[in-house]
């Protein structure tokens, strides 16, 4: 190609053993074109935008070009889906390679819907664009709100139709990532063999931990750290009310971050049972459970890693169980914290916990919305809403005034606390859909760039921002959520 582009690419993947990863060449498609770009994420790159977003450009981030200084393969893992162990793989995604950004960041470029690979099974390897449009804008909106989060650079379309039920256009989405690496990586390393498997855990402490090198067990550390990592991870998600949907072990990272965003959502009403993926219909990964999971995961972890912690089986168990004793308590901390904040509390007091459930049940009773609850409390306005005319809604609201008043923080210390502890917008499911439809079904990308406009300042509480704070209109039925397609 004329121009390089700005790719500063890497692929240190390559060096592990052969079998974690295959070579792979995108499959090409006839018609690219480019329906979202991220021009912020591609500056961070330090990608050039202009020759990106050319026919060039386009060519790349639909897989009929490969970037200079690329290396693709498929990533090899395994993992426990719905509790079920299988060997798994980049069925329809492709990483390009690490690239190393101008501020010394190795970040992960991937395509997802690139084509067959050799772990796409009887998969088809393609994606269709409304999933990959939804991954675009939940993904950024994720960032916004300071979660963790593989990123999305861009989506373009093929030109091809994808066989589902239906037809559906194709697309291809490139996903940034500070590393793929997955807790399923590390149960297929384990099926490799342990000098397989302690080469996985040099490369991910390399990648993730450096500091942990010195350490006298650096493979425990490891572990504590991904145990720290997603403790934190899954107590923000569930502070925003974001239920991930499909939490198998796969689909779980060593460096912390959000991925997989298939059949992800939001809660609006808040109801801890709540669940949105058409295929979980025993609530396995509902909103309430995902902590338990989160530990259930990290337990298999442990099991992958156990020849790292000692060469006794029996110590080695000893220690997997000190270790992820203690995801519980790590994970209640930083909820705890997240909570005291979204309520305005600036420190620690003893009766804070029940202060906390109290609202949670009285929301749960009255079928509040999540995220305008805690609007209505940050802003100290209450719209005539069967909750806030509940009387056990007003004697809470006399306990929590109570409890403020025994701090010591200004109205508008409080204020600003719960103001950047509080979303104004999430990514509300029927704004998603509407965006999505006036995409896929009409080519115009106006409403989703309004949307994402919204999403991209999520605490600035913004009168622009009113419109998306809202509820849908009629009681649809209940939301549901699809992956796979
Ligand atoms: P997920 O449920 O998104 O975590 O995907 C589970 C596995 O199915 C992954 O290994 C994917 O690569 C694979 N997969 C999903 N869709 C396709 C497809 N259309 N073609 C090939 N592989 C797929
Ligand atoms: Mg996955
Ligand atoms: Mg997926």
């Amino acid at each position: 190609s004329k121009y390089n582009m700005g790719w500063n690419l890497e692929s240190s993947y390559t060096r592990l053993p052969d079998g974690f990863y295959s070579h792979a060449e995108p499959t090409p498609v006839t018609s690219p074109e480019l329906v979202a770009f991220n021009r912020n994420l591609a500056e961070e790159l330090g990608l050039d935008v202009e020759a990106l977003r050319s026919d060039e450009g386009t060519a790349i981030l639909a897989g009929n070009e490969v970037p200079e200084g690329a290396d693709p393969i498929a990533q090899a893992y395994a993992g426990h889906q719905f509790g079920h162990f299988t060997n798994l793989g980049d069925g329809r995604a492709l990483l390009l390679g690490e690239q190393i950004t101008p501020s010394g960041e190795r970040l992960d470029i991937q395509l997802k819907g690139s084509g067959r690979t050799p772990y796409s099974r009887r998969g088809d390897g393609r994606a269709h664009l409304g999933p990959m449009l939804r991954e675009y804008i939940i993904s950024e909106a994720m960032h916004a709100l300071g979660i963790p989060t593989n990123r999305s650079l861009a989506v373009a379309t093929t030109g091809e139709a994808v066989m589902r039920e239906t037809d559906f256009p194709g697309a291809v989405l490139t996903r940034v990532a500070s590393s793929h690496l997955r807790v399923g990586t590390f149960e297929y390393a384990r099926g490799l063999g342990v000098e397989e498997l302690k080469e996985l855990a040099d490369y991910a402490i390399e990648r993730h931990y450096p500091e942990l090198k010195e350490d006298e067990n650096p493979y425990l550390g490891l572990y504590l750290n991904v145990i720290k990592r997603q403790a934190a991870l899954v107590a923000k998600w569930q502070l925003v009310g974001f239920i991930h949907g499909v939490m198998n072990t796969d689909n779980m990272t060593i460096s912390g971050e959000t991925i997989d965003y298939g059949p992800c959502a939001f809660m609006d009403t808040y109801d801890p049972k709540t669940v949105f993926s058409s295929i979980d219909t025993q609530g396995r990964y509902a909103y309430m459970n995902q902590p338990p999971i989160a530990k259930w995961n990290l337990a298999r972890l442990a099991e992958a890693m156990l020849p790292l912690f000692d060469d006794e089986q029996e110590e080695a168990v000893k220690i997997a169980q000190a270790a992820i004793a203690q995801f519980d308590p790590a994970h209640h901390e930083h909820w705890l914290e997240g909570m005291r904040a979204k309520l305005g509390m600036v420190d620690a007091k003893g009766q804070d916990e029940p202060i906390i459930e109290d609202l949670l049940d009285i929301m749960k009773k009255h079928e509040a919305d999540f995220t305008n609850t805690f609007r209505a409390l940050t802003f100290d306005q209450f719209p005539e809403e069967p909750i806030f005319e509940s009387t056990q809604f007003k004697s809470w609201y006399k306990q929590w005034q109570a409890r403020l008043e025994r701090q010591e923080a200004s109205k508008e210390e409080v204020f600003q606390l719960m103001k950047k502890s509080n979303p104004a917008v999430i990514p509300r499911n029927h704004r998603v859909e509407e965006a999505l439809e006036a995409a896929v079904s009409r080519g115009d990308y106006t409403v989703m760039g309004r949307l994402m406009e919204a999403l991209s300042e999520p605490y600035a509480h913004s009168e622009e921002q009113e419109p998306y704070t809202k509820l849908p209109a009629s009681s649809d039925l209940p939301y549901q959520t699809y992956c796979g397609t």
